[in-house]
């Protein structure tokens, strides 16, 4: 029994957390397949994470999905018990999906739900809205407390990228230059 609620939070926490930094937070650094479906602007995310079944779009939700089916996959081995949570687990992901996206068709929080998702930290459609409206903000699929250390990690790839490149184009000038005296010289 306990073993239920045991694999039921590992796959919802574990879950996210291995979704947002083996995924998501890669897919905005180095990919192109979530920014072009899953912020596609130029269609509603209501269709897009909820009704479409472009091949592409749904590419993208499986391979977010992914980490949490792998883990309810491994907790289904331990028992039958354990397999319940998984699935439950893995269920309610999915409902969640449906209504983080809602605020596009109108759902507004309740004043007691915000209170509870304070608390508990779990994403509101209105937090998620947020991501579509701005890329960088409100990482976490379930729980908001996976936003700072994603956001934290989004920046410092950024900027490390940033100084790459400014050693870059200081290495390319320095050897423009060299080239020019070597030509003079000759
Ligand atoms: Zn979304
Ligand atoms: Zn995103």
């Amino acid at each position: 029994m306990v073993m239920f609620f045991v694999a039921l939070g590992v796959v919802i926490v574990v879950g996210d957390l291995a979704s947002t930094f083996l995924y998501h937070v890669p897919q905005h650094i180095w990919g192109k397949l979530h920014l072009r479906t899953h912020h596609d602007r130029s269609r509603s995310y209501w269709d897009h994470a909820v009704l479409s079944r472009d091949p592409a779009i749904m590419l993208d939700g499986f391979l977010g999905a992914l980490p949490y089916i792998v883990l309810a996959g491994a907790l289904c081995t331990l028992g039958p018990w354990s397999a319940a949570g998984a699935l439950t687990g893995l269920l309610l992901g999915q409902m969640h999906v449906w209504w983080r996206h809602t605020c596009e068709i109108g759902w507004k929080s309740p004043a007691w739900l915000v209170r509870f998702a304070k608390v508990t930290q779990i994403v509101l459609p209105e937090d998620h809205n947020e991501h579509h409206k701005d890329p960088d903000v409100e990482f976490g699929d379930l729980f908001r407390f996976y936003d700072a250390p994603a956001r934290a990690l989004l920046n410092s790839v950024r900027a490390f990228r940033r100084r790459r490149r400014t050693a870059l184009k200081r290495l390319e000038r320095i050897r423009a230059l060299r080239m020019m005296r070597g030509t003079q010289r000759a």
